[in-house]
């Protein structure tokens, strides 16, 4: 038919081969660190929002010096470490506000964030009061959806704003995490995963080298002598050099750059059969009488926690640990006891990881991290135990009349010997003027909300 294009017969190519459906994307494992931006303060600006977007800072023990700061005092040059006297007089001036620690409530959402991180990982290292490794598992994707969960979670239960950074080893995923927080339009995740390579090598050549977890300005200033400045001339040295020349401890930080995992977990959720009490202290404990205080705390914080389980312990254990970068001495004393049967005594645990670490502690030494491990654990009451072994206290349910009175009067109106009233206050419970109410720990300073 005149005007009529015919339609051009197609000519068969040679045969494609048929793509099949697409593979499915690598189940990835991966390491998370989730850290509170700014704690202490963000603890003090949920309860508080009149703290929010302005310079504020949190103060040590008796109100001495500076040692958490808003990013707003940070932009006003406060110092971490710096005394409150010199800043005091000027402080109206600033609109600078300052806070005491309070220690209850610093702590008490703490182990609300912990709790909550755990129910996203397959497994978790408390790393320090605001800090945990979490182990994820999903593809590249599904893990950024995942740590937008936990960061949405936080918020929501707890009002506290967290980061996220994922990587292949702890290192990475610290490094990840230090990108999330100074990056806002990351939205408070970075995954390394799904970060563009060339970025990542560009940010790593511009951080410098003591912006890395565990490398401090005495140890830059060595590495600077070699032509070491950023991240990424670390990441490119020879390990074997870096070990010849600095140690182990920085060999590993140099492997893990590179994606090989060296860091041991050191809190592994992998079963139920392990109740772990751990954590990092804000100053280093150096004497063997506060170490035993810090035992008799965690081991009953551990009775507790077995109680409302309903479990027994078998075994325990009792850590502690001087820092994995301390220059200094070190000392990784741990102690294993086995007990005479299952129990969930405050009373037998306490005495247990007490006397565990009586003879390993040095004095003077710097501890930073200890713990309680209760292992061999079994339901209260599954196995049958001659009433020989069962302690007097436990006849009594000790334990359990521990908890009620906790729970009704606050976790400072009960405890037993070195964490009783009797002792002496540890450092945390000292001179607060500016202290904030106990909002979560404290039935009288509970937050007060009016209708109006
Ligand atoms: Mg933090």
């Amino acid at each position: 038919m005149p005007g009529t294009v015919m339609p051009k017969t197609a000519t068969p190519g040679p045969a494609l081969p048929w793509p099949g459906p697409a593979p499915a994307p690598a189940q990835l494992h991966r390491i998370a660190l989730v850290d509170v931006n700014s704690f202490y303060v963000s603890c003090e600006r949920a309860f508080d929002p009149a703290l929010a977007g302005i310079p504020v800072v949190v103060l040590s023990n008796n109100d001495g010096c500076v040692v958490a700061r808003s990013d707003e005092a940070k932009a006003l040059g406060i110092k971490t470490g710096e005394p409150w006297f010199k800043l005091a007089d000027a402080a109206p001036r600033l609109g600078l506000v300052q806070r005491s620690s309070n220690y209850e409530l610093y702590g008490d959402l703490s182990s609300r964030v912990m709790e909550l991180l755990g129910r996203y990982a397959l497994w978790q290292e408390v790393y320090s009061i605001d800090e945990s490794f979490l182990g994820l598992a999903g593809t590249a994707a599904e893990l950024d959806a995942q740590g937008a969960d936990i960061r949405a979670a936080v918020a929501r239960h707890t009002g506290l704003p967290v980061c996220v950074g994922i990587g292949t080893t702890k290192t990475l995923a610290k490094f990840a995490n230090r990108i999330a927080k100074q990056n806002k339009h990351l939205g408070g995740v970075c995954n390394l995963d799904t970060m563009d390579p060339d970025v990542v090598e560009t940010i790593m050549s511009r951080v410098p080298v003591t912006g890395l977890w565990g490398v401090g300005a005495k140890l830059g200033k060595r590495l600077h002598a070699l032509g070491i400045r950023s991240v990424a001339d670390l990441k490119a040295a020879d390990p074997a050099l870096i070990r010849s020349r600095f140690s182990v401890t920085l060999q590993r930080t140099v492997l893990e750059l590179n994606g090989t995992s060296c860091l041991p977990l050191e809190e592994e959720r992998a079963d139920r059969q392990q109740l772990i009490f751990s954590r990092s202290f804000s100053a280093p404990v150096t004497t063997a009488a506060e170490m035993r205080q810090v035992m008799s705390i965690y081991a009953q914080q551990a009775a507790a926690r077995l109680e409302r389980e309903g479990q027994h312990a078998r075994v325990l254990t009792a850590y502690a640990g001087t820092s994995h970068f301390s220059q200094k001495a070190a000392s990784f004393p741990s102690v294993t006891v086995r007990l005479q049967s299952p129990t969930s005594d405050p009373v037998v645990l306490t005495r247990a990881a007490v006397g565990a670490l009586e003879d390993s502690i040095v004095e003077g030494v710097p501890y930073t991290k200890a713990g309680v491990m209760l292992s061999g654990l079994s339901d209260a009451g599954a196995q049958p135990v001659f009433d020989e072994f069962v302690s007097a206290h436990e006849h009594r349910h000790l334990g359990e009349l521990l908890g009620k009175v906790a729970d009704k009067y606050g976790a400072a109106s009960i405890g037993l010997g070195l964490a009783g009233l009797s002792s002496a206050k540890p450092d945390w419970t000292m001179s607060r003027k500016f202290s904030s109410p106990r909002y979560t720990t404290e039935w009288e300073e509970l937050p007060v909300v009016k209708a109006c």
